[in-house]
This record gives C-alpha cells, structure tokens and sequence, in this order.
C-alpha cells in the first residue's frame, strides 16, 4: 500500500524549501527552488513541487509557511520581501488547484510550532523564536501555542523600532531592528568595516580564525541582536529563546558576545534566571517542517483529531 505522506513549504523571499514527511515526522525528501514573483505563478510553483515531491506516495496534507504578515483566513496582508503577493489568498488557490485544504501561516509561527513539538524547545511553555535571515522573523511561544494575536499578525520583531530616525527598512520606516540585526545586516556591516570581500559566509569565517578586525564586527552585531532578544524577555519573559534562520548556524560563534550583551541589557535577571538562547533543531528546514505540521494536525482534526499528529510527527529531527 501507497504511504500517507506530509508536505511542507517555506515560502521566503529568494527560496522556497519544500518537505516531505511521512506520518511519524520523518524526513522523506527536500526539493529547494526560486520563488517567481506574483500570486499566480508562485501558487502554479508550489503545485509542481507537491506533485514532485509526492511523487511514490499519497500526500494528505500540505502546509505552507509565508514570510509576512498572514491573517486568521490566510490571507497575505503584506510581505515586504516578496513581490507582488500582498492581497494574494495562496491558501485557497493552492487548495483548489491540488483538491484539498491547505494550511497557511507565517513561516516563523510554523518553525516555532514545529521547535515546541520536535525540536529545540520540546517541552518549553513560554518562549520566543527569531529568525535570522533577509530579515528577521519571529514568533511567541505562550502557555503552549503559538501565539496568532487578535488578526493573525502578532510576531514581527523584526520591524520594533530600535534606533527612532535610524536606517531605512524595506517596510517604509526607519530603524527596525532587521535593519541591525538580520544576516543582510551583518552583510552591510562587514562590508562597511572590512571591504567587498568580506561579505556573506566571509566574515564569520574570519571571525573563526580569530581575526580581531572579523570579531570586532560580530560584537557590534551581537549588541544589536542582544537589545532586540531584550526587549522581546522583558515584554514576554521566556524561558527559551530559539534561534532560527541561516545565521543559526553560526550560533556558537555569536553566543558568546550576545550573552555578554544580554547580561548588561535585561533587567531583573540573575545569570542563573535569564532564558537560554539556543538555535533550531533544523536550521533553515523547521519552517518548511512546522508547516508540514500544521497540515498535518488539520488533516488529523478533519478525520476526528484520533490519531493525534502533533504527539505523531514530535519524530526525530533531521
Ligand atoms: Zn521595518
């Protein structure tokens, strides 16, 4: 017999990350493509990889994380990184294209939802996710789930105003903190300090190497990230942060300095009481896998909710 699989997307402004998953969680296959501008083809792209990543089982479910702002109905309100979608409902034209219902929410609210079930804050209760890539995303863990705020729109870090009159963001305004603290950011500073050649994985590699020029600017970033996680403990008071994105990967190198920062910024925290930031289980796949989740978790309500998928797909991580 055919097996019951789950697919996920990640739909971000340069990449869409598709998933397959099969009933327990487990990772069948990924399939990473451009995302096109506009409603209509990026809706025709996520069906070819369904097809193409469904293909030798039976998908019951698909889920889809979008970057920016998504309402309760599944609506994109405004996506600042993608292009011509703000309006779009994906969800429905998706669901009517494949025959059936498709989840959608915001990417970092699924890679949250799948951190608390799978990944780095399994068992956590109240935590805060920031993710770190073009921009910065972000989610709130609160009494357990994730929280969607009265629209669907609550979590969006990225766009607190942390320095007023500051920099230009994308979204219109001045001096968000992705603008500081997003991996563009530590792209724009590097350059700024260092020269052309020491964009992108560059100047973490140096900073690896123990390049005084290379650490100085990473320190400059961690104080930045450190005054946004701050803000975010003092509003929620977490017992975790989580971090996501590409420059999750290089956490261990920037832990050290934004612990340093945090220390000297939150207030009312003993070292022993301040929230421990850690990054994803899955790095740049747990909003394609949380996605997969949230599909899933529909599905099962739709048959009755008896095979309980969020227990199911808690598997293990890649
Ligand atoms: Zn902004």
């Amino acid at each position: 017999m055919t097996s019951v699989t789950h697919i996920g997307f990640d739909v971000g402004g340069t990449k869409i990350f598709g998933v397959v998953t099969d009933h327990d969680g487990a990772v069948q296959r990924t399939l990473r493509e451009p995302t096109p501008d506009g409603a209509v083809p990026l809706i025709g792209a996520l069906a070819d990889m369904t097809a193409r990543l469904g293909t030798g089982s039976r998908p019951v479910s698909v889920g889809v994380g979008m970057a920016g702002l998504i309402t309760l109905d599944g609506r994109v309100t405004v996506s600042p990184n993608l292009v011509d979608v703000d309006g779009a409902d994906i969800g429905s034209g998706l669901g009517d294209l494949l025959g059936m219902p498709v989840f959608l929410d915001n990417e970092v609210n699924c890679a949250a939802r799948w951190e608390m079930s799978a990944g780095a804050a399994r068992g956590v209760r109240n935590g805060v996710m920031v993710s770190l890539g073009t921009g910065i995303g972000g989610a709130f863990m609160l009494n357990g789930e994730v929280l969607r705020g009265s629209g669907g729109l609550a979590g969006e870090p990225g766009h607190m105003i942390v320095e007023a009159g500051g920099r230009q963001c994308a979204c219109g305004r001045r001096g968000c903190w992705e603008v500081y603290a997003s991996g563009s950011a530590l792209d724009r500073m590097a350059v700024e300090r260092l020269g052309e050649a020491c964009r992108g994985p560059a100047v973490t590699a140096a900073a690896r190497e123990g390049e005084v020029a290379a650490l100085e600017v990473l320190d400059e970033f961690a104080y930045w990230l450190a005054i946004g996680i701050s803000n975010l403990c003092i509003l929620t008071d977490p017992e975790m942060v989580v971090i996501g994105g590409g420059l999750s990967e290089d956490w261990d190198l920037l832990a050290p300095t934004t612990d340093k920062h945090m220390a000297a910024l939150l207030i009312g925290r003993s070292a022993e009481s301040r929230p421990s930031i850690v990054p994803s289980k899955a790095g740049e796949l747990s909003a394609a896998l949380g996605a997969a989740l949230g599909g899933a978790q529909g599905h099962s309500a739709a048959l009755g909710g008896a095979q309980g998928h969020s227990a199911a797909l808690g598997g293990d991580s890649p």
